[in-house]
């Protein structure tokens, strides 16, 4: 005889809701690998399965115990858990396959699959766990069908998890799905239920129990309740704790730059507030000798003395390696700088590092404004770099001409790569006068930049650059060419005269001119002695040695070389006798400064030793009849300034040569 069982409403919606709950937060929770990294991406998983694999296995208990049968029934418990295995199992390997980032449909089908399986598997042996006095068989169809129902839904679910869960304002559209992974559960269940056929042996019907079994209805509720509440207890430190500490700098435990950037793009307002960038001084020397330890540790100890500058309207943050920032709420510009001052005093005091001394400086840049003013920060940074470039160790506050010089400065480089290509650049060339013999001592050519919409602008300012981003290489290779060529050409037309061309310090840290000059001599014909090389004291620090390699090969080619801007800077005469030279060019500054008699000392102990050591001695910058008459009373006869021609174009240069002097 068969056996008719009957069903508790209340309960069956008890196990829907299981379904439901179990699948939106097993869901969410392996959603969280798509971002996790290493060994945290098994734990979302793991997590992930356990919560979907017992919310299936309650969801069946619940429904069992909804049915009644008119039979007394137990379980097997070593069958029991093996469903549940079944079920968690399962639901890792469909999560496993689906949750990574880059999902393709193929994958979810498997996803699918393998849920759908993990929910069948979990149902039949659950059955087949049920130990009872009456014998179980199924109907086909609906058996094929409470299977079907479970794959196809699992897919879906998948399908519309996978395609909504990065949108925070997709919620409806995840719980849509948690609904249709529910349906696969509960649908297979109850179609399942619909298939199982209870035959009874007459003799065995069981006096009536209790309709339902109260003990193991709570139990297997509060077990699925209390991890579905771990869950989201997991969710939950994941959300407040650790992405806090997404906003916190793990070193220093300030803030970070996640933070700062929160920040200004949430805070907006009428009230003036105060930036200050800080940047250390040496903290990349420090880093570099004593090992990124050393540098962690130097970090940790800055931030704990910046933290004694926070209240309530100041935050501080660390926004990269060596640099942080302060946020001044409510913020008078003697107030910042006050700040800065103490700061900057903080910072100079030495600190003890695994026994090193170390002592660092700071450099602050403050810029002042209305909350929401988005180029508060890069005014700081440029005002920063304005602090180093004045010498390090203080704060500038920005100004609009900073901002003015900074963005003509990043338009210079920007359009710096282009302008060889373009033909932008053109070469000048100043006389060099012997006041003795009263002829033509040479010319040096001086490099210009006609930018198309700044009009010309003046090596003082484009060389730094070019030397900074290596544009120097071939812009210099495209002078000493021009040059050469504009030499020989004067040659041809009778003016034999030699031309001077200026290094930079870059040069000579490769093998450049060595394999460069050569070439251009012969592919002009020009002799070498016409060309002149111009470098600074400068340039020769950097490595002694190879500087002196390299001019000794060109000075034995027959090229000359001069020492430009000599007294100025480094002054090392002590190089003077190792250098193989043929000229010092006496820096400008001299000669405007001969009316001292100190420096006319100088000058003429200058001009002695030259002698001694068999080179020639040209004066720069002179302006005047004045200039003149000391310098050739010191014994300089060979002059370059204005007084004898400004720097000129060559087309301007065959006027002045045919002018009367
Ligand atoms: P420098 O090599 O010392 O060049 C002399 C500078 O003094 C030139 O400025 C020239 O115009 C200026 N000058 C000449 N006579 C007088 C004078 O009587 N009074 C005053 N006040 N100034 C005078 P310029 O052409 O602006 O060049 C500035 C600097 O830029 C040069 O100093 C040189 O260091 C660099 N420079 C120029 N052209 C090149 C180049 O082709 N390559 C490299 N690497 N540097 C260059
Ligand atoms: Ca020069
Ligand atoms: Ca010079």
């Amino acid at each position: 005889m068969f056996l008719q069982g009957t069903y508790n409403g209340w309960i069956v919606a008890l196990s829907g809701v299981i379904a439901i709950l179990a699948s939106y937060s097993a869901l969410n929770i392996t959603s969280k690998i798509s971002h996790a990294k290493g060994t945290t991406k098994y734990f979302w998983l793991m997590a992930g399965a356990l919560v979907m694999g017992s919310g299936v296995w309650s969801m069946h208990f619940v429904g069992m115990l909804a049915f009644h049968l008119h039979a007394a029934v137990k379980y097997d418990v070593w069958m029991t858990l093996l469903s549940l295995l079944a079920s968690i199992v399962s639901s890792f390997i469909a999560f496993y396959i689906t949750m990574p980032k880059n999902v393709n449909w193929i994958k979810i089908a498997f996803g699918g699959f393998f849920m759908g399986s993990g929910i069948v598997t979990m149902h039949y042996v659950g059955m087949a766990a049920m130990i009872m006095p009456v014998e179980l068989s199924y109907d086909r169809t609906l058996w094929a069908l409470s299977a079907l129902i479970a794959f196809v839904a699992s897919y879906a679910a998948l399908l519309l998890f996978l395609r909504f869960r990065n949108q925070s304002t997709s919620s409806g559209l995840k719980w849509l799905s948690a609904v249709v992974m529910g349906f696969a559960i509960c649908g297979m269940h109850y179609t399942g239920m619909r298939a199982a056929r209870f035959h009874g042996h007459g003799t065995a019907q069981m006096p009536d129990g209790p309709a339902v079994d109260y003990f193991l209805l709570y139990g297997v509720t509060v077990t699925i309740f209390l991890i579905l509440f771990v869950s989201w207890g997991a969710m939950f430190f994941d959300r407040h704790v650790l992405e806090r500490m997404a906003f916190l700098d793990a070193l220093t435990g300030l803030p970070n730059r996640n933070e700062m950037n929160r920040f200004f793009e949430s805070h907006h307002g009428r009230d003036e507030i105060g930036v200050l960038f800080l940047d250390l001084d040496q903290f990349k020397a420090i880093n570099d000798t004593l090992g990124h330890h050393v540098g962690d540790l130097l970090i940790q100890e800055v931030g704990h003395r910046l933290r004694r500058f926070i209240d309530a309207d100041r935050s501080a943050f660390r926004i990269g390696g060596d640099e942080f920032l302060f946020i001044l709420k409510r913020c008078r510009p003697e107030q910042a700088e006050q700040l800065a001052g103490d700061i900057l005093q903080s910072v100079k005091q030495g600190f003890r590092i695994e026994g090193n001394e170390l002592y660092v400086t700071g450099s602050i840049g403050i810029s002042i404004g209305r909350l929401g003013e988005s180029d508060l920060l890069r005014k700081a940074d440029t005002a920063m770099y304005k602090a180093k470039g004045l010498g390090k160790n203080r704060y500038c506050v920005y100004t609009d001409e900073m901002g003015i010089k900074e963005v003509r400065k990043m338009e210079i480089e920007k359009d710096l790569h282009q302008a060889l290509d373009r033909g932008q650049f053109y070469l000048v060339y100043q006389p060099k006068w012997n006041v003795r013999r009263n002829d033509l001592h040479g010319f040096e050519a001086l490099i210009r930049w006609e930018h198309p919409r700044l009009g010309l602008v003046s090596p003082q300012e484009f060389i730094p650059v070019a030397e900074e981003t290596g544009l120097i290489v071939p812009m210099t290779k495209w002078t000493i060419e021009e040059a050469c060529r504009q030499c020989k050409e004067w040659h041809e037309r009778g003016i034999v005269q030699p031309v001077s061309v200026n290094l930079s310090a870059k040069l000579l840290q490769t093998d450049h001119l060595m394999e460069w000059i050569p070439g251009i001599l012969r592919d002009v014909a020009l002799a070498p002695r016409f060309l002149e090389l111009e470098i600074t004291e400068s340039m020769v620090l950097y490595d002694i040695q190879e500087t002196v390699r390299q001019l000794r090969f060109l000075r034995d080619l027959g090229v000359r070389i001069s020492m430009d801007d000599f007294g100025t800077g480094y002054s090392s005469i002590g190089l003077l006798d190792r250098l193989p030279l043929d000229t010092l060019k006496l820096d400008r500054l001299f000669t405007q400064d001969l009316d001292t008699p100190s420096k006319r000392a100088i000058l003429q102990a200058i001009v002695l030793m030259a002698e001694n050591l068999h080179l020639d001695v040209i004066a720069e910058g002179v302006e005047n009849q004045e200039h003149i008459d000391y310098l050739t009373q010191l014994g300089c006869y060979v002059m370059q300034g204005y007084y004898y021609g400004k720097p000129m174009r060559n087309d301007d240069m065959e006027q002045w040569i045919r002018a009367p002097r």
